[in-house]
């Protein structure tokens, strides 16, 4: 074949790997310049600055005649890379935004060049494979008495939790599955706590649920007791129940009584989800496993290793006891799995899906198990809650820090003692302004706090007294 002109090599074939090696080197140079002039967890200057930087930087981004692929990603890559807020520095910690492992990045790479898309088998025939085997293996951690679990590939808790409330919405549908054109004469309710993630309410409305009913979390967690009274209550009045637990919630950490809520909802014939984003992957470590005892009396249970999984975005897992669950997703494209491709034993990959094109999102995740190993993972979490109680530690130790509670799992809600919603505020954009840190925010009954998500498993108790005195630093006296 005939070399093709600069910039429109493909990434494939035997060929491909030849093109990419010095594109290669040119981002890596630009992601180690651009981190170099970043020197920090994000760019100073605020959303303006930054704004007018990628711009000057990008200026025209659609020329008449291109600047060829070196100029083009040396330019891109360093403008991204100095004007990104980077996990990997220990100081930045606002949000469920996790720095990905090195190995996961470059697994990444390999998804890209061969872009297999999981829609056929046609266009993924080992990939498919990977995907099945390894979200099964994932299931199983999550159901491990399950003869036959099994775990979707999704784009994060959102999508999952999307597909959860759409399983149980058809599971109770009169007759019990999807092609039943009469919606139930009353729809499925959805109840869950104030803790509950955003995502449950917004899947409701896509799904032409009822508003969830939602129900007061003043301790952060949703009590039995509390969906008892409401279960009891409910009775007769509405359709099928779909009770929603959070096992890491967002704003704090925190774990709901998984066990308790799961014999409410079965006392009550409800359905049980529990949306376990961000806690899940504590089943890797033997040393907090426990805390998610519970978690397998659910029909479904949303995990993202794009949190405590170290993945690059996105990498969501719907985890299921068995593919009886799952059958509401059935759909046919005479395209793409024709029932005489299915029984001549092409697998059936659009029915494990809402997308159609997909991407191989599970390789990174393959790599990352097998390189690491359970252990491997239990030790980057247990690492990470350990960095949570020490900076607990030091809030507690400290005369002007207050503490919201000891963490669950790797959020620790704090601030200077007494300061208001406005001071709070202001010194979370002052830091953000400057480019020092990146803290989040929470507000819980007893008002507004700062909200470090630690999810950088090489932080030390150093950089946690830094992140300290930074705050401490823009506290007004
Ligand atoms: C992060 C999170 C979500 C949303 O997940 P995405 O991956 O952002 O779509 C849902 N629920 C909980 C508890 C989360 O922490």
């Amino acid at each position: 074949m005939p070399v093709p002109p600069a910039g429109t090599a493909l990434a494939g074939g035997t060929n491909g790997p030849r093109a990419l090696r010095p594109l290669l080197d040119t981002v890596l140079d630009a992601l180690t310049t651009g981190a170099e002039d970043r020197a920090g967890p994000l760019p100073p200057g605020g959303p303006e600055t930054v704004a007018r930087t990628v711009r000057d930087a990008c200026h025209p981004l659609l020329p008449d005649h291109g600047s060829g692929p070196v100029a083009a990603l040396r330019t891109l890559v360093h403008t991204l890379a100095a004007g990104a807020a980077d996990p990997a520095d220990p100081h930045c910690a606002a949000h469920l935004h996790c720095p990905p492992l090195a190995l996961a990045a470059a697994a990444d790479l390999a998804a890209a060049a061969l872009n297999p898309s999981l829609d056929s088998w046609d266009q993924a025939p080992a990939a498919s494979t990977l995907e099945a085997l390894t979200s099964r293996a994932l299931a199983a951690l999550v159901y491990p008495q399950a003869t036959d679990p099994d775990a979707l590939i999704t784009t994060g808790g959102t999508e999952s939790n999307q597909l959860a409330l759409l399983l149980a919405r058809e599971a109770t549908a009169p007759d019990g599955t999807a092609t039943d054109p009469h919606r139930p004469a009353r729809p499925l309710q959805i109840v869950c706590g104030a803790n509950a993630h955003h995502s449950i309410h917004r899947a409701a409305w896509l799904l032409g649920l009822p508003e969830p009913l939602t129900l007061p979390t003043p301790d952060g967690i949703l009590t039995a007791d509390t969906v008892h009274s409401c279960l009891a209550n409910l009775a007769g009045r509405t359709g099928p129940v779909l009770l929603t637990a959070t096992a890491g919630t967002t704003d704090s950490g925190a774990i709901d009584p998984l066990p308790a809520l799961a014999d409410v909802a079965e006392q009550h014939g409800a359905r049980f989800h529990i949306d376990a984003a961000y806690g899940g992957t504590l089943l890797f470590s033997d040393t907090h496993r426990t805390a998610l005892h519970g978690l397998a009396r659910a029909h479904t249970v949303a995990l993202d290793l794009h949190k405590l999984g170290w993945q690059p975005v996105a990498a969501g897992l719907l985890a299921v006891p068995g593919p009886a669950t799952l059958a509401p997703l059935a759909h046919q494209a005479d395209y793409l799995n024709a029932d005489d491709d299915t029984d001549a034993g092409l697998p059936d990959l659009l029915s494990r899906s809402l997308r159609t094109t997909r991407r191989p999102d599970i390789l990174k995740i393959a790599v990352t198990l097998k390189a690491l190993g359970r252990h491997g993972l239990g030790e980057l979490v247990d690492r990470t809650l350990a960095a949570a109680q020490t900076l607990a530690d030091l809030i507690e130790a400290h005369p002007r820090y207050e503490l919201h509670s000891r963490p669950t799992l790797s959020t620790v809600l704090f601030r200077p003692t007494g300061a208001d919603h406005t001071t709070l505020a202001t010194i979370r954009r002052t830091l953000l302004t400057d480019g020092q840190a990146v803290l989040g925010r929470a507000t819980t009954p007893t008002g507004l706090w700062l909200k470090a998500t630690l999810l950088n498993p090489h932080t030390q108790p150093g950089d946690l007294s830094t992140l300290l005195k930074l705050v401490e630093g823009h506290t007004p006296r």
